[in-house]
């Protein structure tokens, strides 16, 4: 796959900023277009992007229908749909408490950044870029789209179709690794949308600062989840945990990363055999999943890691930690396969429980109460989601109230993703800003104040000129 060359990279720059002046990717018309464009080059080639997602992470189909391309395609269309509304131009005559302001004819624009830059990841490669993409059409901005080098077949298929569907004026495609990225951040973008770790939201963080740019990060998670004692259907919790960690193999940045098992009830009842019913259900989970005849390891079903670099990091989080395997554990080195694997008995302090996992391993920690896992929570970095399982509205509560992460969800995992008129995004070390739909829309605009103030009211001014007089105190 050949690499943007750096004066390419820099022709795009001073291509989309002349697009830019030209006021081409202002009218409605034009956004909506070019979303329904996206969402046509989707239908018209969703085969081939599904082979290509298929080649990178062995993404079951199924798996890439229902969170890449048909949401995508979805989010398209609701786009377009949806633009007119967005983009109104508020009137704020009504809420303005100094009457003479009225006639001021104050209105907010929702006003298109200029050009901006989306550096996306592997994991969900076509989702995490089609999705800021989306939002920069819908703003008006012009967009150069860097994709992950790492799920190289999808980043080509997208090099070669975009160009035959999108306005080449417009909107464009990076390909390229840390040099391309890096010569893309010298350079002066109006915004930029990052979606990877914080390590690197870090370098992009700084290359921004160095032109005051604007930065949207949606980072990494290690989300948490915590099973209240007191939670009526331990099966159904392992059931919907074992969804969330095996899709994609537990690339997710949503994914549920380790589990809290608070054994003290509410009525400061101890369950000591909760941890095991929880072991049990997992087991459960397994057997279903993958059946005696299709383990893990053949299932079609299910993804493998991306490449080697990252199935030997995973690897060796796995040997670096204490604790005892109680599902899975195997694995093979040929595929980058490896079975969902859960481990009991592992402490805070081992290698699993340091950065997110980012992988199909789930630790189990005992903890002695509720308020013990709001603690623990809380004394590290502010994860993007936390997981709840609980019937308990009091116990919810003071979860919510205890706690801060990007998102809060009771009684599953991974399908809030599903609900498009929800922010989704991080706090802190898991990233600032959000995406989905008009949220992506708000990232790329921003709101633009907009005054008429009439001339005949100079002399109810006059005060305001010096030299002052008393006659201003009594304004
Ligand atoms: P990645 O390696 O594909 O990197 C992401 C982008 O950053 C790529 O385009 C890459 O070229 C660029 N990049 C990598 N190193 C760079 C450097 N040194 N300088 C400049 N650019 C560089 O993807 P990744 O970071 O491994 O993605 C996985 C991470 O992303 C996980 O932490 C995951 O939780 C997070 N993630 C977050 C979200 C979210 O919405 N919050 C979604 C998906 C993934």
């Amino acid at each position: 796959m050949p690499y943007t060359s750096f004066d390419e990279i820099e022709q795009i720059h001073t291509e989309l900023h002349n697009t830019f002046k030209t006021k081409l990717t202002l009218p409605l018309a034009f956004r909506q277009h070019q979303a329904l464009q996206l969402a046509r080059m989707l239908k018209e080639n969703h085969t081939r992007i599904a082979d290509a997602i298929w080649q990178d992470l062995g993404k079951p189909a199924f798996e890439v229908y229902l969170s890449e391309i048909n949401p995508t395609m979805e989010r398209c269309v609701l786009t377009a749909q949806r633009l007119p509304e967005w983009t109104q131009v508020e009137n704020r005559e009504n809420i303005i408490t100094k009457p003479h302001q009225k006639q001021w004819k104050p209105r907010v624009y929702k006003a298109p950044k200029g050009v901006g830059v989306v550096i996306a990841p592997w994991n969900y490669p076509m989702a995490l870029s089609f999705q800021p993409l989306l939002g920069a059409i819908a703003a008006g901005c012009c967009c150069v789209l860097k994709l992950s080098e790492v799920s190289s077949h999808f980043a080509e298929a997208v090099a070669d179709l975009l160009p035959k569907y999108l306005d080449q004026r417009a909107y464009r495609v990076v390909l390229g690794g840390v040099p391309e990225v890096t010569r893309v951040l010298e350079l002066k973008w109006n915004h930029i949308f990052y979606i990877g770790n914080s390590t690197v939201a870090r370098i992009i963080s700084a290359a921004a600062t160095r032109h005051l740019t604007p930065v949207t990060l949606e980072l990494g998670g290690k989300s948490p989840v915590i099973i209240d004692p007191d939670f009526g259907d331990i099966e159904l919790a392992a059931k919907r945990i074992f969804w969330g960690k095996t899709s994609n193999s537990g690339q997710i940045c949503v994914s549920p990363d380790y589990v809290l098992v608070p054994t003290k009830t509410k009525t400061g009842h101890r369950r000591p055999e909760l941890m095991e019913e929880l072991v049990k259900a997992f087991k459960k989970a397994y057997q279903e999943s993958f059946p005696e005849g299709s383990p893990a390891l053949q299932s079609e079903s299910y993804a493998h890691i991306i490449n080697e670099y990252h199935y030997k990091r995973v690897e060796r989080l796995l040997e670096e930690t204490k604790g005892t395997v109680v599902t899975g554990g195997g694995k093979d080195p040929k595929t980058f396969k490896m079975e969902p694997t859960i481990l009991t008995g592992v402490t805070p302090e081992d290698a699993l429980m340091q950065g997110e996992n980012f992988g199909p391993v789930l630790p189990l920690l005992k903890i002695d109460t509720v308020d013990d896992a709001i603690d623990f929570i809380g004394s590290r970095n502010h994860p993007l989601v936390l997981y709840v399982f609980s019937d308990d509205e009091e116990v919810k509560t003071r979860i919510r109230e205890g706690t801060t992460s990007g998102a809060l969800i009771f009684n599953d995992t991974f399908i809030q993703l599903d609900v498009n008129e929800m922010p989704f995004g991080g706090v802190g070390e898991s990233g600032h800003g959000s995406q989905v739909l008009q949220y992506t829309f708000e990232e790329f605009s921003y709101e633009r104040s907009c005054l008429t103030i009439p001339k005949e009211i100079e002399p109810a001014f006059k005060p305001r000129y010096p030299p002052y007089s008393q006659e201003a105190f009594d304004l």
